[in-house]
């Protein structure tokens, strides 16, 4: 039987079956997650719905366990980033950080304010808005940061008094089936389900009858199909979806003092970041020591098994993802686009793929034009700001988008103009809790974090009470 367990109703339950969790920087399986069945759905549904009545009623009780839940994550945060690490593949420091980044979340979720608004109060009556929590939320998480992303659903929408039933990804299943086990002591039974299973668990969660609104992170194909699965019964949902982020530079920067910045905004995680650096359009006048500095980087950086604690790139977390680096590579090469390094699979177990720069490249090409999700970063010339604005908006996606220059105030102006969810000045991946994150067009409907991601799990109700 799996070490790893469900949690359903406060209980930990194993598996109707089960299936093997591969460790990307070995391509072999290490361990087993359970399978849930759709009756354990059921029941894992039934708990919630149950859970809701008392869990909506006590508002401070609910931010209490939000800040025991961190208090829980931090005493466990060791055992924790080792299972991150091994199903994910990321440096143990970076699951570390991803699993204190999880505490920092929960705290400062668990001191967002529930507003009640007063829109009239006087001798004819008093007329408030109050929020209020759905019922049961379905949430379903991807593989690039399993628990991070699971907690950016779970603590405002259990602050908020909605219950939860969350599924992560089949390919990081177990970091979240810890933290399922480690809060199971913390929070109420059926408050906080997780299940673990493949694809259509996900299917089933976004079209079950008790759930009242799907939160969701992964990719826009997936992010379509729940839409629709969730229409028939007007579920409400949350959608953030991929991106394919734009860094426009400015002529007016020094190439030093950017490119490590650069670099680690297209190549953090391996590339696995819905909102890092996947397109970079720099000015013509510094394209070549810009490309000269980040080339220095990439030769430079140690790529290897996360637990190595000299390693600061890891593998690609699974096969089919490398297998996609590799061809859209492959597609810009034959293209003509020059690999200025990596550009190829290591040689040996893992799904490790060299940090690859790419230049001679242009717009409609598909390493271009698609969302890449992993170490491969297509570098662009142009000679126009205003042009480069249009090239960044030219797509489906709009995530978010950042411009670098040494004048601030263009720096702002410009990036108003980007068609996206977060605009960012000389930085990438600055993200917060207390800032709501999501995406225009393709790349999602909502936000996350902060008071608007706390509205997110509620709705509204007038209360308007007569006088007199
Ligand atoms: P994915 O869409 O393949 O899978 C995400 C989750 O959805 C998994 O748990 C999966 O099992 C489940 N799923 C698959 N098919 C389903 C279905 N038909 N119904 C319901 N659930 C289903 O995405 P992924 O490959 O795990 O993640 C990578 C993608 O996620 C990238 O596109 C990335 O940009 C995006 N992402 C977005 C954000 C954001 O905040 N905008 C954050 C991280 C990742």
């Amino acid at each position: 039987m799996s070490e790893f367990t469900m949690t359903i109703d406060g209980k930990g339950v194993a598996g109707a079956a089960s299936f093997g969790v591969v460790n990307p920087a070995t391509g072999r399986v290490f361990a087993q997650a359970p399978e849930c069945s759709k009756a354990q759905l059921d029941d894992a549904m039934e708990a919630a719905q149950q859970a809701f009545r008392a869990w909506r009623r006590d508002e401070e009780k609910r931010r209490q366990t939000l800040r025991e839940c961190a208090s829980a994550l931090k005493a466990r945060a060791g055992e924790l980033a080792k299972v991150l690490t091994q199903e994910q593949g990321k440096p143990l420091a970076r699951a570390t950080e991803e699993i204190f980044g999880g505490a920092v979340w929960l705290e400062v979720t668990a001191g967002l304010q529930i507003p009640i608004d007063v829109l009239q109060d006087n001798e004819q009556g008093r007329i408030e808005v109050r929020r209020k929590p759905y019922g049961v939320v379905g949430a379903i998480t991807p593989w690039n940061f399993p628990l991070l992303l699971a907690i950016w659903k779970i603590a405002p929408a259990l602050l908020a008094g909605n219950t939860v039933v969350l599924k992560p990804s089949p390919f990081t299943p177990l970091t979240t089936l810890k933290l399922g086990e480690i809060l199971r002591d913390v929070v109420p039974a059926g408050v906080m389900n997780i299940v673990s299973g493949g694809d259509e668990l996900g299917a089933w969660i976004s079209s079950h009858p008790t759930v009242r609104k799907v939160s969701f992170t992964g990719s826009v194909a997936t992010g379509k199909k729940i839409a629709i699965a969730a229409a028939p019964d007007l579920k409400r949902v949350t959608l953030e979806l991929g991106g394919n982020d734009a860094a426009i530079v400015l002529a007016d920067v020094s190439p030093k003092q950017v490119a490590e910045k650069l670099f680690w905004g297209a190549f953090s995680n391996s590339g696995q970041i819905c909102s890092a650096i996947k397109r970079l359009y720099v000015h013509e006048d510094i394209y070549q020591p810009i490309v000269e500095e980040l080339t220095t980087i990439a030769k430079s950086v140690k790529m290897g098994d996360g637990l190595d604690p000299q390693t600061q790139l890891g593998p690609i977390n699974n096969k089919p993802q490398l297998e996609r680096v590799v061809e859209l590579v492959d597609d810009a090469r034959k293209a003509g686009a020059k690999i200025l390094t990596g550009g190829q699979r290591r040689q040996g177990e893992g799904y490790f793929y060299e940090p690859t720069l790419v230049t001679g490249i242009s717009d409609g090409t598909r390493l271009v034009d698609e969302e890449q999700f992993g170490p491969a970063l297509p570098i662009l010339t142009f000679r126009n700001a205003e042009d480069a604005i249009e090239r960044a908006n030219a797509t489906h996606f709009g995530l978010s988008g950042s411009v670098w220059t040494r004048d601030v105030e263009r720096g702002k102006a410009l990036a108003s103009q980007l068609e996206c969810g977060t605009g960012w000045v000389n930085q990438h991946l600055a993200i917060v809790p207390f800032a709501p994150f999501g995406g225009s067009k393709w790349s999602g409907i909502g936000y996350e974090n902060g008071p608007y991601g706390l509205a997110a799990f509620t709705e509204l109700q007038v209360l308007n009470t007569a006088k007199g």
